[in-house]
């Protein structure tokens, strides 16, 4: 694990060392979407009140426990079957509307992590499973949590869970800044090529995959750096007394409505309301991952 003391440090134009920008793919992600929020998440102390807790956040973060765990059962023992075993010990009830959406919802994700686990070879052992990987540039400390890195055919490849929005298709994998870094960071870390990144749609069972080039990984690296340079800026801002709201500016967006700071933010005073339980609600009306459907 990195330590402060052991972050190195470049020369800076003056001849002062600069620090690295510590980072992860969501930190640099949060103030892309809105930096008002980043500073709420990541300045302001103590924290501001935060809303109530979202059903699909508590939805994503057991179907993605029940994953790891799979993972850490003894091969012979990975079969479909478990899955509710292990889905059970990982359930997080928050933020569902009532009793019978919650267990809705947990037959259904049930029902994917079957048809899922299905898919894998049992005996096939990740080269990570919610695997930290690292790496510097320049500008940039960065890390971040892989949801699983496979070894296939010599290479890395990036896998991340997904368990919301339907329709992710070659470009949502091609975009994701996310994936880019991770993949960048995991050549690093396991000396490998790492070009090829993977969304799984839990729900429908699809993956949507895109193989970058070396050229399109250092356009994401980039990109981050060059959103790791505007945070430092308006932190050196509000370090020399510029008013935090001028600093980090408000960036209302239909992410308002789902932001957990929108009761103390003005921006978010229109966006239309969210229930904790919509996204999920919305999910089970479309039928999106019924059996059979
Ligand atoms: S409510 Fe909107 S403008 Fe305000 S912090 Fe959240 S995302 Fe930004």
């Amino acid at each position: 694990m990195t330590r402060d003391r052991a972050v190195p440090q470049q020369l800076g134009f003056d001849g002062m060392p600069e620090r690295l920008f510590v980072c992860t793919p969501s930190k640099l992600a949060s103030f892309d979407d809105c930096p008002r929020r980043y500073r709420h998440t990541y300045i302001d102390r103590p924290t501001p009140p935060k809303g109530p807790p979202w059903a699909h956040n508590s939805l994503g973060a057991s179907v993605h426990t029940s994953l790891k765990n799979w993972y850490a059962t003894a091969p012979d023992r990975r079969r479909p079957e478990i899955m509710l075993t292990l889905l059970r010990g990982t359930w997080v009830r928050e933020g569902y509307r009532d009793d019978a959406q919650e267990r809705e919802v947990f037959d259904r994700a049930l029902g994917w992590l079957e048809a899922y686990v299905e898919t894998l070879d049992p005996v096939d052992e990740p080269l990570g499973v919610e695997r930290t990987v690292a790496a510097k540039t320049s500008v940039l400390a960065l890390s971040g949590r892989a949801d699983r890195i496979d070894s296939r055919d010599g290479e890395a490849v990036i896998v991340d869970y997904k368990t919301g929005r339907t329709g992710l298709d070659q470009d949502d994998a091609r975009g994701s800044q996310a994936l880019a870094l991770y993949a960048y960071a995991a050549a690093r870390v396991f000396r490998r090529r790492c070009v090829r990144v993977e969304l799984h749609h839990l729900p429908t069972g699809t993956v949507a995959a895109h193989e970058h080039t070396e050229e399109s990984l250092a356009r994401q690296v980039a990109r981050a750096e060059g959103t790791a340079r505007d945070i430092m800026a308006a932190e050196r801002a509000l370090a020399d007394g510029t008013p935090p709201d001028a600093a980090f500016p408000m960036q209302p967006s239909s992410l308002c409505s789902w932001c957990d700071f929108r009761k103390v933010c003005p921006g978010g005073a229109d966006a239309p309301v969210k229930q904790q339980w919509e996204a999920v609600d919305n999910a089970l009306a479309r039928g999106v991952g019924e059996r059979g459907a």
